[in-house]
């Protein structure tokens, strides 16, 4: 899409590129002319997809931090190219697995359009050979190479303790039908000799532009033995016919099951109201709960952090109302300090004063 740098004579929205990327040169504004349609349809910049996707330079920059670029230590736990390795499996001593691992594959730091909270924003959506301020394998180009990505086969293989893979980025799906088909073939190959159980995969596309969703995508994952596609979706206007019609294929052409991801946005969909027509949609649409995130702490997306607090109100009045089958996410927070997701306990069926949590590193968080 061409880069324009100021609003249009009718006030349409009109991405300005790189000239509202963030200090350390994350999150240019792109936005799909699919997504444009949809903001302009549902209340335009101050609407709750505007929101999502529609740069407020002034409150983005206003915390710049350093500490806040990776709040998830996901740079740090970089094995291999890509490879982000934090929930670690076990191998005895006689040489069993104890339990396995799974690790994140950042394969491309592109998006079909760049949503504004992004906790990868440290490098999603730069431009080719930007200085960063970041150290992994995809700050300074946008895909892997070659030896890259074979230097990851050869770790996967070797390490029988790690039984699935989640393809993330950026979005996998938006990776040239070469370097994608590279990539799942090679998983493939490692499902089908035993060495991989699970894959799934991580993507806004279906939401971000739905026409660009293509007869190769879906047969491209139908290679997959019971492929899960994480889609992440924050707000019932984004299910329109098109993005279901698009999960509907990835079901019946790929065999995909498929899951959603929620970040609780403030100003998107922090009401009850919002959150429970979300919830039903997706269940009666085929695409199951799966996590309701509380936004991470990246400095650019602190406008847009529910406190703790209210959101777990919004939580405990929420799960009751939810029909069994629509109930099946869990609100999680994703520890700062990279030790993973934890669970906000439902219901107000017990005892619990939330003041403080625990990660699985067993280390004391106060709220
Ligand atoms: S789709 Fe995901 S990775 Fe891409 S900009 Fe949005 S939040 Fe970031």
């Amino acid at each position: 899409m061409a880069l324009r740098n100021k609003l249009s004579k009718n006030q349409k929205i009109v991405p300005r590129g790189l000239k509202v990327m963030l200090p350390h040169g994350g999150l240019p504004e792109v936005i799909s002319p699919y997504l444009i349609d949809l903001i302009e349809k549902t209340g335009g910049k101050n609407g709750p997809i505007g929101k999502q996707f529609v740069a407020q330079p002034e409150k983005e920059k206003k915390y710049y931090s350093k500490n806040f670029l990776d709040p998830l230590c996901e740079d740090e736990n970089e094995v291999v190219p890509g490879i982000v390795y934090k929930y670690r499996g076990k191998i005895k001593k006689n040489g069993k697995v104890e339990y396995y691992g799974r690790v994140l594959w950042i394969t491309t730091r592109f998006c079909g359009s760049y949503c504004r909270f992004c906790t990868r924003g440290r490098e999603i959506g730069m431009p080719q050979n930007f200085k960063t301020e970041t150290r992994s394998a995809l700050t300074k180009k946008p895909l892997l190479t070659n030896q890259e990505i074979e230097k990851v086969f050869k770790f996967l293989k070797k390490r029988k303790e790690i039984n699935e893979v989640i393809l993330s980025g950026g979005d996998p799906l938006v990776s040239p039908k070469d370097y994608l088909t590279k990539i799942v073939n090679g998983l493939v190959k490692l499902q089908k000799s035993g060495d991989l159980d699970i894959i799934r995969i991580g993507t806004r596309l279906p939401i971000h532009n739905p026409s660009v969703v293509k007869r190769w995508h879906y047969e491209l994952l139908g290679k997959i033995r019971n492929p899960f596609l994480m889609v992440h979706i924050n707000h019932p206007a984004e299910l329109t016919d098109s993005v279901l019609k698009v999960i509907n294929n990835f079901k019946e052409i790929s065999g995909a099951s498929v899951f959603s991801q929620t970040v609780l946005l403030k100003g998107v969909n922090d009401s009850v109201e919002t959150l429970y027509e979300l919830f039903v949609k997706m269940t009666k649409e085929g695409i199951r709960p799966y996590y309701l995130y509380q936004n991470d702490p990246v400095y650019w997306a602190k406008h847009f952090t529910v406190p703790i607090k209210k959101a777990i109100k919004m939580w405990q009045k929420l799960r009751p109302r939810l029909s069994g089958v629509a109930a099946t996410a869990r609100f999680v927070i994703d520890t700062p300090s990279g030790a993973g997701k934890v669970p906000i306990p439902e219901g107000g069926a017990w005892n619990v004063d939330y003041s403080a949590f625990y990660d699985f590193q067993k280390k004391k968080h106060n709220l």
